[in-house]
């Protein structure tokens, strides 16, 4: 799409009449979506993440949830239809679940769902079905113990297995997200995969993105992974069924009670459908994953100037820029940690 001015995008996309007829960046795409992450702090420390050692944040600059809360609202009166809490590992601060209570209770907010490692869900299982959780993502890379401590830091593999039990029990929607790096794990895609055979969960493979330390590791591409499972179980069939609202593509095993997925970021890339945006734990909205570029809503919001936090969120939406720049890694500005992103 050729972009649009601010004047002609805030006429034809913006406001109609006083209300928000819809919420479209300056290319024209929709967007409808915001990834939260609600602490940079996390219970595991997996190696394309997370450093060994880092300092957290002061707790007085991230946002409360109250405060996550009310962008939430201001954000749902653009446009915003889904929200995904993530992190750090969401689960380990306090009040997540009541947070989840909190956003989808807001009108206009269709979905809430969480990203996590998993350690904590079994814990919460129930109070996050009691509070309204849509469905969850759970990240695990490997289901050989050795293999899962070595990339995580953490012999934590039965918690997570608790987790994505409980979450059958509570029939919570779950997704597991795979991200596989050249000579660690990519021997685990099969086993991970089956997990698709004997329960209703989606396994998709996420190709390792160079932000943070993920820079220094190898992405193994989805049409490599994609190879070795039509090798293993024959043709995968495009699967018609809607899964979500990403970029994932799905397709169907025969015998299997959830599909296979690839989000192909690198290979694939898919920026021409992207329809979402990120709010960091501090308060700062991020267009891109790919770049710096950061517009703080903190202030207005602690001011209680909330038309100007508005506008701020509007104008992160307006700037999106067209596409990211993961295949040219001297572009990239980023250079924060993903765990302080949120993925
Ligand atoms: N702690 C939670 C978890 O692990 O799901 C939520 C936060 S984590 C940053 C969100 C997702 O980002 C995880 O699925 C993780 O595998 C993924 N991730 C982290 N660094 C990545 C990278 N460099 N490339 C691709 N995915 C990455
Ligand atoms: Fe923690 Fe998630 Fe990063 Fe792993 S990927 S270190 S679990 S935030």
């Amino acid at each position: 799409y050729p972009p649009l001015s601010e004047k002609r995008w805030k006429k034809r996309y913006l406001y109609k009449k006083g209300k928000t007829r819809s919420m479209k960046d300056q290319f024209g795409r929709t967007i409808d979506y915001m990834r939260i992450s609600i602490t940079d702090r996390c219970n595991l420390r997996c190696r394309y993440c997370m450093p060994e050692r880092i300092e957290w944040l002061p707790k007085e600059e991230l946002l409360s949830l109250e405060e996550i809360a009310e962008i939430c609202r201001l954000a749902s009166s653009l446009g915003i239809r889904k929200i995904k809490i993530t992190g750090g590992e969401p689960l380990v601060r306090n009040g997540c679940d009541r947070l989840i209570g909190m956003i989808s209770q807001i009108p206009g907010i269709d979905q809430v769902s969480l990203t996590t490692n998993g350690i904590l869900l079994a814990d919460y299982a129930e109070s996050l079905r009691r509070q309204g959780l849509h469905a969850v993502n759970v990240s695990l890379d490997a289901l050989d113990p050795d293999i899962y401590a070595q990339i995580t830091g953490y012999h934590k593999l039965p918690q997570v297995l608790d987790g994505l039990h409980a979450m059958e029990q509570q029939q919570i929607p779950t997704k597991i997200n795979v991200v596989l790096q050249r000579g660690v794990n990519e021997t685990e895609c099969l086993a991970l995969a089956e997990l698709a055979r004997h329960h209703a969960f989606d396994v998709r493979f996420i190709e390792l993105m160079p932000i943070g330390h993920g820079k220094q590791l190898t992405c193994v591409s989805n049409t490599e992974v994609f190879q070795k499972l039509s090798d293993h179980y024959g043709t995968l069939l495009p699967d018609p069924d809607t899964h979500g609202n990403g970029p994932a593509r799905y397709y169907t095993v025969e015998g299997f009670q959830g599909s296979i997925g690839f989000i192909s970021a690198i290979h694939g890339k898919f920026c021409n459908s992207c329809n979402r945006i990120r709010l960091t734990a501090t308060g700062d909205l991020k267009p891109c994953l790919c770049y710096q570029e950061r517009i703080l809503v903190k202030d207005a919001l602690r001011s209680g100037d909330t038309k100007e936090a508005q506008k701020l969120l509007a104008q992160a939406i307006f700037q999106k820029p067209a596409a990211h720049c993961f295949e040219t890694l001297s572009s990239i500005t980023e250079d924060a940690e993903m765990s302080r992103i949120g993925g």
